[in-house]
């Protein structure tokens, strides 16, 4: 048995319980028993990582981006050596398959290394001046003390991209981290502690998120945020952050289309486009959710695909045979079985799945639904689940229109072997990220994020260090 272990606030280079001594029980999503607990921020454990975090800023910054990323290399080297026990940690907490943990983890660290090399090549310009008396350049300063608010279903990776960028930058950093999956990411954080990272300079809550984001995000001490969670609680934070003209990062929900035309490779898209939709149980903000398959071979995928969801093997995220473990809360049933209940109720066929499994821990059938009326809610809501729509299409003009119905604009996926084809997928459907062909998303250099509903800023490629600089202009004549 693994120790769980009670998880306390991070703040001011010190690990420490909430100053009222309030804690929130943390469940097993596999058995649905309490395995420990979190420390429950009030505002004056607010103030105090406010307080931190304005005298961490004033020491990163006047660190060099040299020294910043020797610390954050250590950081991710630590992560590495920690890598087996954090991931027990993951699974334990969040109910993902002990590899799935294992390879957040070492992707975590891949992203760290990342973002301390290009803080290293945040380059400012020099501009061609008027005057040979005059030198124009821009300076690219930190923006100051970030609070970033992070969900449960990557309990490492949500984070890790907003504090290895927020470091490289130059800025310190509250991380509101989620209550649900709490003991995975205080374990990032001290990899960035022991690796010698300054007091003040991160700080880790949890606590009401809706309490913490109220207090931090007006707070003068603060200058930037960056969320990822649903849109609509992104357009209530983004709000906020309007109001007191903040610098924001969204990152929200989506409803990822996938074309497979009818000349793709079904040997290739099936298993892979599969394994991906019930990744994380579904619960995964680019998940592949709306399937339009030309109709020469609907037959043929849905087939294939309901066969390869039938195969899985449901479980413990800690046992090894595991492939898809629980959802990673109580109240995701509820809401996907309202979904599957009202597609059927207007017409859809249930290929397999649908229902919970058992009544200990909160495992879900991987589901297939087919043929699926647009006005159906799961057509219109992210179901954020183990659920996939295979919906069918005669003409690519309507395959894309289909796809840019929503307001949403995140991931889609293509599939076909016609160079025509795959242009206009590229070009015309409305989606911050495609992958056609393969599955290419996520990589630390390459742009991560939404369009439309979906949120707004990039949190990969050499965009995302800009969200953290505010660039200063100086024309000087000698
Ligand atoms: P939710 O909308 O209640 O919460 C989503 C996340 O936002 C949670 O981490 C929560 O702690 C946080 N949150 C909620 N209100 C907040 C506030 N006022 N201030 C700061 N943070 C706040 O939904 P849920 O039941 O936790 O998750 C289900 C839905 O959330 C899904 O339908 C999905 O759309 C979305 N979600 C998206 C992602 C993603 O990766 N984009 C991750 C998790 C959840």
């Amino acid at each position: 048995m693994t120790h769980y272990p009670d998880t306390r606030l991070f703040i001011d280079g010190a690990w420490r319980p909430a100053e009222a001594g309030r804690t929130i029980p943390v469940l097993n999503p596999a058995t649905g028993q309490q395995i420990g607990t979190v420390a429950h921020a009030s505002t004056e454990d607010l103030d105090a990582a406010l307080a931190a975090a304005e005298r961490g800023f004033a020491a990163w910054r006047a660190t060099s981006a040299h020294d910043r990323a020797r610390h954050m290399r250590k950081a991710a080297e630590l992560l590495r050596s920690r890598a087996d026990e954090i991931a027990r940690l993951m699974t334990l907490e969040n109910g993902k398959p002990l590899a799935q943990s294992k390879m957040e983890i070492m992707g975590a660290a891949d992203v760290i290394d990342w973002f301390a090399g290009e803080g290293q090549r945040a380059y400012g310009q020099t501009i061609p001046s008027r005057d040979p008396k005059v030198m124009q350049i821009t300076l690219k300063v930190p923006v100051g003390p970030v609070a970033a608010f992070t969900p449960w279903n990557f309990p490492i990776n949500q984070i890790v991209r907003k504090l290895s960028a927020a470091l490289a930058a130059g800025c310190s950093i509250i991380v509101k981290a989620p209550e649900e999956t709490p003991a995975s990411p205080a374990e990032l954080l001290r990899a960035f502690a022991d690796a010698g990272v300054p007091a003040g300079v991160i700080g880790l809550v949890y606590g009401v998120p809706a309490e913490i984001s109220e207090y931090l995000i007006p707070h003068p001490v603060i200058r930037k945020i960056s969320f990822t969670g649903s849109t609509p609680v992104g357009k209530q934070l983004a709000a906020l952050a309007g109001l007191h003209m903040k610098r924001a990062t969204m990152e929200l929900g989506g409803h990822a289309p996938v074309i497979v035309a009818g000349d793709a490779d079904l040997d290739m898209a099936v298993p892979q486009i599969a394994t991906h939709k019930f990744r994380n149980a579904g619960q995964v903000c680019v998940s592949p959710t709306r399937f339009l398959i030309e109709d020469s071979i609907h037959a043929e995928f849905a087939d294939r695909f309901t066969a390869f969801a039938q195969g899985l093997r449901i479980g413990d995220g800690l046992e090894p045979e595991t492939d898809m473990g629980p959802l990673a809360n109580e109240r995701r049933i509820p809401a996907l079985e309202a979904l599957i209940q009202d597609a059927v109720d207007r017409g859809a066929r249930l290929a397999t799945g649908g229902r919970r499994i058992g009544n200990t821990g909160w495992f879900f059938e991987p589901t297939v639904l087919v043929d699926v009326p647009t006005e159906a809610r799961i057509m219109n809501e992210e179901p954020f689940g183990p659920v996939a729509i295979l919906n069918r299409f005669d003409r690519l003009d309507a395959a894309i229109a289909e796809a840019n119905r929503l307001p949403f604009g995140l991931a889609a996926y293509g599939y076909t072997r016609s160079e025509a084809v795959a242009h206009r997928l590229s070009v015309e459907v409305e989606a911050g990220m495609m992958t056609i062909n393969h599955l290419g998303l996520a990589l630390p250099e390459v742009p991560f994020g939404g369009i439309k509903d979906s949120g707004y800023g990039t949190e990969g490629g050499s965009e995302a260090l800009d969200a953290y600089f505010d660039t200063r202009f100086v024309s000087r004549k000698a």
